[in-house]
């Protein structure tokens, strides 16, 4: 058997059409465009390939991106300073600010500053808290658009055994608390986990996210699940991989999603929905 492929590049696009004539419907009503700020602190090479993505789907959108590209030497209380003065600037609904920062600066303490209601990453802890109450509110932008692909193969998620491997802050856990909301049956999994391969076998759907490339082997799939790929991973040979074996996957799986064009372009056209979002909904901008 051969998974069919869930085409992030095709269903990102379609999000990302639908979010642009939403913006155009706003400026053909004289209304300001939705406004993000994307700071980088450093220069950390695949940060920068990330933002540059995200500061290129902006233009393409119609969203206003003003970009603060920062020095490495940058002092915490400046960077702080900064998020208060677009925390009060009208004209931004969505501050972006790319991890990982530079070991002298507190992320958490930089994350818990953006106001929740500009926080289009969702990674503030008042944001995460709705999220675990499944009330609406932005929401982290992997998890949220791996819900999106999921939601595109038409299976009904209630009630399915959902394996998700990784317990990390941005990924693992609030995927773990999407599938709680679908009304999934969750176990998360991490470096910890005894016999991991049994606990994915029992999976209808597997959501794997170590950064340990190709890791999740064929053996480790039940026929027919759903195995979406989050990581992103480059081999010494330059070639890009996801933390599952495809190859081998591909054979077993129902859906599975590829790397590149899976999970990589739905998180950047989800950032573009929760800007949409923030400006509509929670800045009422209509
Ligand atoms: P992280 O390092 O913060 O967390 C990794 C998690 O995986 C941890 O909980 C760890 O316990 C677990 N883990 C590590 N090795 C393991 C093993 N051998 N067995 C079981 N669990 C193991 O990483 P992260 O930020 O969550 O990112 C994970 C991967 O997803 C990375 O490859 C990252 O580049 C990628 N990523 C992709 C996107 C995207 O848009 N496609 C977004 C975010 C992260």
């Amino acid at each position: 058997m051969s998974a069919k492929i869930i085409d992030g590049v095709a269903i990102a696009q379609k999000l990302q059409q639908e979010i642009a004539s939403q913006i155009k419907d706003l400026t053909s009503k004289g209304l300001r465009a939705p406004g993000l700020a994307v700071i980088i602190v450093g220069e950390n090479a695949a940060s920068k390939i990330y933002v540059n993505k995200k500061r290129k789907m902006c233009l393409e959108l119609g969203i206003i991106s003003k970009d603060y590209n920062l020095p490495d030497n940058l002092a915490e209380s400046e960077l702080l300073k900064l998020i208060a003065d677009l925390n009060k600037d009208y004209t931004i609904d969505g501050i972006l600010v790319q991890l990982p920062l530079p070991k002298h600066i507190d992320s958490n303490k930089i994350l818990e500053y953006i106001l929740p209601d500009k926080d289009v990453d969702g990674f503030n802890p008042y944001n995460i808290g709705k999220l675990s109450l499944g009330r609406s509110a932005l929401r982290p932008c992997t998890p949220k658009g791996i819900l999106t692909l999921l939601q595109s193969t038409g299976v009904d998620l209630k009630g399915m055994n959902a394996v998700v491997i990784g317990a990390s802050n941005i990924v693992g856990k609030p995927m773990a608390m999407e599938l709680i909301n679908a009304r999934s049956t969750v176990t998360v999994c991490r470096s910890t986990t005894r016999d991991l391969p049994a606990i994915a076998r029992q999976a209808d759907i597997v959501i794997a996210a170590t950064g340990v490339a190709e890791m999740v082997k064929g053996d480790w799939i039940k026929q027919g699940a759903i195995v979406i790929d989050v990581g992103i991973n480059r081999l010494p040979n330059g070639e890009l991989v996801g933390d599952v074996d495809f190859e081998q996957a591909k054979e077993v799986a129902g859906w599975i999603t590829p790397v590149p064009g899976g999970v990589g372009p739905m998180t950047v056209a989800t950032l573009m929905e929760n800007t949409l979002y923030a400006a509509t909904v929670l800045h009422s901008l209509v």
